[in-house]
């Protein structure tokens, strides 16, 4: 940062044209829980590339800069729920050529998150189209999957959409490091994009998860036709929690055909540089999820997203149901960017 701009003049072109930097200036990369939405405006709207710089220097105080995690999502029960997201194809609503299929058997889930292992993942994810946790042998078979992949000796995580604190509990039992529930978008958006529950539901669902000594996974989806406000505002939900979520996906709306937001253009780089960037200077410690939208970025641009202080993607070539780049091809990309999947050692939580 050069620090020698006079902004006394500063018009309203310069803001849209991308703030000041005077926000930046007082970040420490210290762990705080009580931002207010202006102070996380001003450094969202902050010049990008002092942006990412300043998020590059929270990134280095808090974690190896080389060392990204690896994580692998498999889909053990695809389609056919019955919630309305408006950015999933997996809605029994919409015509996304997404068919209905059963749970997975727990053998198999194991064999999958074995192989995830063998390429280098040291969480998986597992992830079941439901809108909430049921008491039924379904749950019991997600309960001995969760037991099965803990023997491998990595971080458990599962989304199965909303549950109870008694359910919670046992899933934290079987095994379960993370639950994954994100809140996608800011409160006053949410009803445009979904309108079977709402932002309640996933916040009572996030804190039943705490209580049961679960970490949380929380994030949002760029690119669905919110504001930069609304993103903001997810951010201020995120970055006030008492305890900020272990984890942070950031993801870029897959815009799939047949979905309401099938016409969505493709998210710009700087929109995902901005939500990861504020996201690192904003919750300091969390693991901040490169997630979906990674096919759509050419390696640069996913390199300045871990300047950014990017450090965790999804490996393997399916996010769920659609496409991710392939184990190998991360390979390649890791080793001429330096950079080194994580260790279960480095990880620290199983
Ligand atoms: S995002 Fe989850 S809850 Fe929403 S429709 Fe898709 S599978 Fe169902």
């Amino acid at each position: 940062m050069t620090g020698c701009c006079a902004h006394e003049s500063k018009s309203l072109a310069t803001v849209e044209a991308g703030g000041n930097d005077q926000a930046l200036r007082a970040v420490t990369g210290e762990i705080r829980h009580d931002w207010s939405k202006k102070e996380i405006a001003e450094i969202y709207h902050s010049p990008l590339l002092e942006l990412v710089f300043a998020a590059a220097t929270v990134h280095r105080q808090h974690h190896d800069p080389r060392s990204v995690q690896q994580c692998t999502l498999l889909s053990v029960k695809t389609g056919g729920c019955s919630e309305d997201c408006s950015y999933c194809p997996q809605s029994a609503r919409y015509d996304t050529g997404v068919q209905a299929e059963k749970l997975l058997d727990p053998e198999t889930v194991y064999m999958a998150a074995k192989l995830a292992k063998e390429s280098g993942s040291t969480r998986f994810c597992m992830g079941a189209a439901w809108r909430e946790v049921k008491d039924n042998e379904q749950f019991d078979s997600v309960l001995s999957m969760v037991e099965k992949v803990k023997s491998l000796d990595m971080e458990v995580c599962v989304t199965l959409g909303m549950v109870n604190l008694e359910q919670a509990k046992k899933l934290k039992d079987a095994g379960v490091t993370a639950y994954n529930h994100n809140l996608d978008t800011g409160e006053e958006y949410y009803s445009k994009i979904i309108s079977t529950r709402d932002y309640h539901d996933r916040l009572n669902t996030l804190k039943n998860v705490r209580e049961a000594g679960i970490t949380v996974c929380c994030g949002g989806i760029v690119g669905m036709g919110e504001s930069d406000s609304d993103r903001i505002d997810l951010l201020h939900t995120l970055a006030t929690m008492e305890e900020h979520p272990e984890s942070v996906p950031v993801n870029a709306l897959v815009a799939v055909e047949g979905t309401p937001l099938e016409d969505r253009p493709q998210v710009q780089i700087s929109e995902m540089l901005r939500m990861i960037a504020s996201a690192r200077i904003t919750m300091p410690r969390s693991v901040v999820r490169l997630s979906a939208g990674r096919m759509q970025m050419s390696m640069a641009e996913q390199a300045l997203c871990f300047m950014a202080g990017a450090n965790s993607i999804f490996a393997g070539d399916k996010l769920l149901t659609t496409a991710n780049p392939e184990f190998n091809a991360d390979k390649e990309m890791f080793a001429s960017l330096g950079l080194k999947a994580k260790t279960l050692e480095q990880s620290g939580c199983c």
